[in-house]
């Protein structure tokens, strides 16, 4: 175990392991920061290989969820956890009461909320057992679907790589849209509203469909939205859309979409930098989502009811930070993913020094 030595360990403050015997559960809980206020991050649940791919994996996404954070500006820290076993057999009420436990041990330091493979129900049993839980439903705290929130901020992040980019507003813009989910979808007619065009890619046959009978959307082949004449490129479905097969067939300006994990990698970023492709960093624009939930776990701590108001604020922050992370790449003639990491990390940094 190289836990110190990894390369997503990055100054975890803690990391803690959890096993039940009576539930079964193994999970682990990475608390990546909590200079900006408690870590706040989901919880996934897969059926990974071993240990060490469950750490590993709670690593990186603690620690993406810090910088996400910290970028939204929302007063909490980052953090993750993971509860190795296959969502689809391996859930008990049981198993998430002790999982309610673990968060409870600590204190506060760490709230929770649905990722892959994890439900509102499923967190209605851990909230029996600690209150550090958000994404609950049917109370006055309660915030809902985030993936409206998301969308917007997508939306408005997408405006303005359109205009930075290509000097002109949505109207006759092609957009060329990867996964109309949740978040896609409501992507998909605030960018029809808009008037731009748009061309429509999902492994869902249902869900493409009503799409374009609302946006009026060209539908192409999973596989062929890659090679769609767009202005811009909007990956909305999985992580890894981005990357060496996939970035020589674009022909976009601008990538920009609410994806987590878009680029490969690192040096993704600085090939669509070479390219003149101007990328909006991924949890800098998909960042209303936490504001949402964030939204909850204010109002939860404070016993009141949630603030949409609140919500509507730092969704108009984030813009600005987006714009603000664009100047300082063409300012200092930097790829954005990189100033997005820098500024992170030195807003935890300071509250850390603070
Ligand atoms: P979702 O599961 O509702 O939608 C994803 C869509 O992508 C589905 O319709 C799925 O069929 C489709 N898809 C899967 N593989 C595909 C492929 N190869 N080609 C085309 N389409 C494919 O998820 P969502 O909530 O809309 O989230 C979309 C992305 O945005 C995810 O990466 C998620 O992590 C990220 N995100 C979501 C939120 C939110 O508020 N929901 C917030 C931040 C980030």
């Amino acid at each position: 175990m190289k836990m110190f030595d990894s390369a997503a360990f990055e100054a975890h403050e803690d990391v803690h392991s959890f096993y039940d015997e009576k539930s079964g559960l193994k999970a682990i809980i990475a608390v990546h920061s909590t200079a900006l206020g408690p870590a706040a991050g989901g919880c996934r649940m897969w059926p990974y290989a071993d240990f060490q791919a469950a750490l590993t994996d709670a690593l990186k996404l603690s620690r993406a969820m810090s910088y996400k954070n910290a970028m939204a500006d929302i007063g909490l820290g980052g953090g993750k956890s993971v509860i190795i076993g296959d969502p689809r057999t391996g859930k008990t009420p049981e198993l998430f009461e002790a999982f309610g436990r673990a968060v409870e041990s600590l204190g506060g330091r760490y709230w929770t909320a649905e990722d892959v493979g994890v439900s509102p129900a499923d967190l209605a049993h851990a909230r029996k057992t600690t209150r550090y839980v958000a994404g609950l439903e049917g109370h006055a705290a309660a915030s809902g679907d985030p993936s409206p929130v998301t969308a917007e901020g997508v939306f408005r992040g997408v405006r303005l790589c359109v205009r930075r980019a290509l000097g002109r507003e949505l109207d006759g813009v092609t957009v060329a849209i990867q996964g109309v989910g949740h978040v896609g979808a409501y992507l998909a007619e605030k960018l029809a509203a808009a008037g731009a065009k748009l061309v429509v890619a999902d492994v869902n046959e249902a869900a493409l469909r009503m799409v374009a009978e609302w946006t009026g959307a060209r539908i192409v082949a999973p596989d062929e939205i890659f090679d769609v004449e767009a202005e811009v490129f909007a990956p909305c479905a999985l992580g890894g859309a981005v990357n060496a097969q996939t970035l020589p067939r674009l022909k976009a300006r601008i990538v920009a979409g609410a994806a987590n994990n878009q680029l490969a990698g690192p040096e993704i970023g600085q090939a669509l930098f070479e390219r003149g492709v101007l990328y909006a960093p991924d949890y800098v624009i998909n960042g209303g989502g936490i504001i949402n939930v964030a939204g909850e776990i204010r109002a939860l701590e404070a016993g009141t009811a949630f603030d949409a108001h609140w919500v509507a604020v730092k969704l108009d922050r984030l813009t600005e930070t987006l714009e603000e992370v664009l100047d300082r790449a063409a300012a200092e003639k930097r790829p954005p993913h990189e100033v997005a990491d820098a500024t992170a990390r030195a807003r935890i940094a300071a509250a850390r020094a603070a």
